[in-house]
């Protein structure tokens, strides 16, 4: 999950990281609200989940309260990048004297923490990482040993020398909040020195592990339901692996390997089908009982994208006839609100009995296919005639 700007600056203010005064304001009375209680100049800033929001005029200084109210009167409701501002955070304006860059991430293609700094940080910062990469320090960080003192030192190197040993202890502080937190991001651009020689976190972005969400009860009250996807959050209320994609062939399997190579089969068998492609990844894993494959297959066939399904189900623990029992048992929990056709491919233990259970139900809308390429075919066909 990915934070606001304003939550950001809530978690490194919780863990010590330097940030500046500020609170959030939903409306142009709430913003002259809050530089008048800040009592200083103010920065107005559009809290939407994407970067450049500087560049897209949704962060302006505001020198008295009457200019924040029509500072944010002006960002509220505006467009960025496809993201509706329905918030800005309104911040004491810092005086900068220079903007550099520092984050931590997962790395995951060389399956370790990475931080990144630069002297140069602000804006361009994407285009500093292209045209000039060397300006742009990557310091592999050991998970085991994290960010120790020299480690801190080493990559605040990176930054002019008359601030390298204060910004050694920020750097040290955000990896403590990154750890603390289970985050796979957190970015500062700016860091900032400011003229009175303060380090300042101005903007932070943090992703957050949802795999680690049980270890952290509070990260809930992070989740924003506003521009939640409504089908996952649905997913996620029953406890469903379900990620939605813009494709028309819903997807069932169990594992998550198995699902990710269903994807695959069908976004291939689709290309024969007018380009037809998976409309979401869902692993309904091990114990497939009739419950889980109804939830599953209500999620699915609340996408308005999808026009087939297809069940892929591999008979291990759970073996073929369990499994398609549940998808007898789903089809008559779901009723008259089953209405896309639906490909099963049923293989492992006790396949022979499962293939009876479901040709005996003869359900209108299933139809079985014995191989898994076979079947993203059917389905993709079926998609690609329901389109
Ligand atoms: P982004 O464009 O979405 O990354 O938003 P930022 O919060 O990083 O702001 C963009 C730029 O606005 C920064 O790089 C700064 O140059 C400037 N800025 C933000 N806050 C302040 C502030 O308090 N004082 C001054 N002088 N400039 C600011
Ligand atoms: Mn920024």
């Amino acid at each position: 999950m990915d934070l606001y700007e304003h939550q950001a600056r809530d978690v490194f203010d919780a863990h010590g990281v330097p940030v500046p005064r500020g609170a959030v304001a939903d409306t142009a009375a709430d913003a002259a609200d809050r530089a008048r209680e800040l009592g200083t100049a103010v920065v107005v800033k559009a809290q939407v989940k994407t970067g450049g929001r500087g560049k897209a005029g949704g962060v302006k200084l505001a020198r008295t309260p009457e200019e924040a109210r029509a500072t944010a009167d002006a960002i509220l409701g505006m467009d960025i990048k496809g993201h509706t501002v329905h918030r800005v955070l309104v911040t004491e304006a810092s005086d900068i004297a220079e903007e550099y860059y520092l984050s931590f991430l997962l790395d995951r293609a060389n399956r370790t923490f990475l931080a990144m700094c630069s002297a140069e940080g602000g804006v361009e910062i994407e285009q500093l990482a292209v045209e000039r990469p060397e300006a742009l320090v990557k310091i592999p960080i050991n998970p085991l040993t994290g960010v120790d003192a020299a480690t801190a030192a080493q990559i605040a190197a990176a930054l002019p020398a008359q601030v390298t040993e204060r910004a050694a202890k920020v750097i040290a502080t955000l990896w403590d909040a990154f750890v603390a937190e289970d985050a796979t991001l957190v970015e500062v651009n700016p860091l900032v020195r400011t003229g009175r020689d303060e380090i300042v976190a101005l903007d932070g972005k943090v992703t957050l592990d949802d795999n680690a969400a049980f270890r952290h009860p509070g990260h809930a009250d992070l989740v924003d339901e506003r521009t939640e996807d409504p089908l996952e959050a649905k997913a996620k209320a029953k406890d469903l692996n379900y990620v939605k994609l813009d494709g028309e062939v819903g997807i069932i399997g169990n594992g998550a390997g198995l699902v990710m190579s269903t994807l695959d089969v069908v976004a291939y068998a689709g290309e024969k089908h007018g380009g037809v492609k998976p409309a979401n990844f869902l692993d309904i894993g091990g114990g497939a009982s009739a419950e889980v494959m109804a939830a599953g297959l209500d999620v699915i066939l609340g996408d308005p994208g999808v026009k087939s399904v297809f069940v892929n189900v591999f008979g291990g623990i759970t073996a073929c006839d369990a499994v398609a029992t549940g998808i007898v048992e789903a089809l008559k929990i779901l009723g008259e609100a089953a209405t896309k056709p639906l490909v099963v491919r049923l293989d492992g233990n006790n396949v022979v009995e499962g293939r009876r259970i479901l040709d005996e139900a003869n359900h209108p809308l299933v139809t079985q296919v014995g191989t898994m390429d076979d079947a993203a075919d059917k389905a993709a066909e079926l998609a690609a005639a329901g389109a």
